[in-house]
């Protein structure tokens, strides 16, 4: 099912992210993991791409087996280090394992690139520029966005107008970057609505159940990390029970404030932890039951 059709429909929907292994021998593993996540019903699934990594025919081997399990899934697609004939490929694999949802990606540059690299050989350095293919092969497609800025962007004003490009380049809906502050989020849409962006946003949620995932986030992502989520790490950083139960409990209250303040989509990175997942939907079931009546 496409996911367009499944924001329509519900007033709340609840999706997990999963990646796929580094290495080949632990692919059933990670199966496995995204059939328990499948069993908890979430609207969909989504399986990251490696970009220019080992993982590329793992993301549509999973989102396959997603699918067979009666969750629609997202396949992630990045442009970077692709020529075109390899996105087609790509392209042609995903149809043939009838997918209908792909989120459309530039990738991160790579840090080790050779001189004179070109790293767009397909000519697409957006994911703007990818959207279009997409779309003209029928898929749904949805792209990322980044409600405290993208890290290569001069400034939030910028990022936004780039943003615009991308979604009168056809997405379907957008998917935010980890936020652990949902003001960020709440700003970062009032400031897409003067833009006249209005696809669907879903929130993208993390939770944070192991002290040190702190320092890796605030890397990749440059999120801002409240003074409640740092107290928790720090004080809990050696109980591994204690990280857990507060970073579920994290999760849990930055969800019910963003169904409570309308937002329909919420998008949690799983970390391929199901047991966290299922913990912050039993937490929510009854919320999201209410919301969809
Ligand atoms: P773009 O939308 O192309 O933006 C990249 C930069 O270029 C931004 O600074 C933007 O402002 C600027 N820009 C965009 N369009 C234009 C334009 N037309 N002209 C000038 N500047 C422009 N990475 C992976 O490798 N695999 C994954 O599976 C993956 N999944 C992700 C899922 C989500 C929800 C998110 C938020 C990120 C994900 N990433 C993934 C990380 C992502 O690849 C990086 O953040 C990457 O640096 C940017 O990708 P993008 O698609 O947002 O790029």
């Amino acid at each position: 099912m496409k996911i367009s059709e499944i924001l329509n429909s519900k007033k709340v929907t609840i999706s997990f992210e999963i990646f796929p292994p580094k290495k080949q021998e632990a692919f059933d593993s990670v199966k496995k993991t995204a059939l328990s996540l499948s069993s908890l019903k979430p609207d969909f699934i989504s399986i990251t791409y490696g970009a220019g990594g080992s993982t590329q025919t793992n993301t549509s081997d999973l989102a396959q087996a997603v699918e067979n399990s009666g969750t629609a899934s997202l396949a992630h697609l990045t442009c970077v280090r692709s020529t075109k004939e390899q996105l087609l490929q790509t392209i042609q694999t995903l149809k043939q394992k009838n997918i209908n949802n792909v989120l459309a990606l530039r990738g991160d540059l790579p840090k080790d690139t050779f001189e004179g690299e070109n790293l767009f050989p397909s000519g697409f350095f957006h994911a703007s520029d990818l959207v279009p293919l997409l779309k003209q092969n029928g898929f749904c497609v949805g792209g990322a966005c980044y409600p405290e800025g993208h890290p290569e962007s001069s400034n939030r004003d910028t990022d936004i107008e780039n943003l615009k490009h991308k979604v009168e380049a056809g997405v379907d809906f957008l998917t935010t970057q980890m936020i652990f502050d949902n003001d960020m989020l709440y700003s970062f849409l009032y400031r897409l609505q003067s833009a006249g962006i209005h696809v669907p946003v879903l929130a993208g949620i993390m939770p944070i159940t192991n002290a040190n995932q702190v320092s890796k986030m605030v890397d990749l992502s440059n999120a801002y990390i409240p003074r409640k989520l740092l107290s928790f790490c720090d004080r809990f950083r050696h109980d591994s029970e204690a990280m857990k139960q507060a970073g579920i409990a994290y999760a849990t209250d930055q969800i019910i404030d963003l169904i409570s303040n309308g937002i329909r989509g919420i998008h949690i990175y799983t970390m391929n932890k199901p047991e966290i997942a299922e913990s912050i939907v039993k937490n929510v079931d009854s919320i999201i039951k209410a919301v969809n009546k």
